[in-house]
């Protein structure tokens, strides 16, 4: 029998040499590994957070341990004259953007009679809002380069509930039904749109509760596998999405969740 070049490409399918990748919130936690993950497969990135300082002094480490142009951009998610800014940058240093990470967010816990309407649009204009503007500032330059891959980080917390998340449970649902629709819409355009739902992870985002009775048990107890994800776990799904690996994969979630969603 005889195979396709296409059918024998394997690990080649992994291979982001050429491509150029944004990734927003890139500072630490997911962000970050999933930064150093597309430049060991290849990509020359911009990456984005508040903070030129934080931001520089990751692309420069990424730079140096994988030989890829790292260029560190600051910049809010939530303002849209900051996103347009970040893609320019981007086009002006390397011409184009094939991949964007949505991965930038927010997460502000509490009951809802504690909450203040301030908190709620804090995390919807963070994990909703910025997504939205972001893959609104590439998808002209994927459309004219007729390719592109969009990748929103969603969450467990898109797909199933917890108590005292109304704010976050809410946007990554939000996120989950932006990835299906913008999925839908970009399909004709060679664009796809899809998420990973990640499990629970030891970032700074989740410090503040590591050791809480609550984490215990309705974060770590509710994973199949019993622990808190390592960060170089959300790095292969990263690879996969971003790269020629899921050519044939739009609208859909990745479940990087130890199992949580499986109950
Ligand atoms: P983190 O708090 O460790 O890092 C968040 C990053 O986003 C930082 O670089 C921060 O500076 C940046 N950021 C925040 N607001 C921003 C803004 N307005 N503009 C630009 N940058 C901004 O968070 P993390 O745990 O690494 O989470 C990354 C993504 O994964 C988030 O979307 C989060 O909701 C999602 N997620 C995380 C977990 C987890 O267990 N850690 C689980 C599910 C989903």
């Amino acid at each position: 029998m005889h195979y396709s070049e296409s059918l024998c490409r394997g690990t080649k399918l992994f291979d982001l040499s050429g491509r150029v990748a944004l990734v927003t919130g890139a500072s630490k936690g997911l962000g970050e590994a999933i930064a150093l993950a597309l430049a060991s497969a290849g990509a020359d990135l911009v990456i984005v957070s508040r903070k030129i300082e934080e931001i520089s002094t990751v692309a420069s480490n990424i730079s140096k341990q994988t030989g890829r142009r790292v260029i560190g951009v600051a910049g809010d998610v939530t303002k849209s004259t900051d996103v347009e800014r970040v893609v320019q940058a981007c086009i002006e240093s390397f011409g184009k953007v094939d991949i964007l990470f949505n991965n930038a967010g927010i997460n502000i816990r509490g009951p809802i009679d504690t909450l203040t309407e301030d908190e709620f649009s804090q995390v919807m204009a963070t994990n909703v809002n910025g997504p939205w503007l972001c893959s609104r500032a590439v998808v002209p330059h994927m459309k004219k380069a007729k390719y592109g891959r969009i990748i929103n980080l969603a969450s467990t917390l898109g797909v199933v509930g917890l108590g005292n998340r109304t704010p976050y449970a809410s946007s990554k649902g939000a996120v989950v039904q932006m990835t299906r629709a913008l999925g839908l819409e970009l399909a004709e355009f060679g664009i796809t749109v899809n998420a990973i739902c990640p499990g629970p992870f030891l970032t700074p985002m989740n410090e503040p509760i590591a050791e809480t009775e609550e984490a215990k048990k309705f974060i770590v107890g509710a994973v199949a596998l019993g622990r808190w994800g390592e960060l170089s776990e959300i790095q292969g799904a990263a690879i996969f999405l971003a790269s020629e690996c899921s050519s044939f994969c739009t609208g859909s979630m990745l479940m990087v969740d130890g199992g949580w969603t499986a109950r």
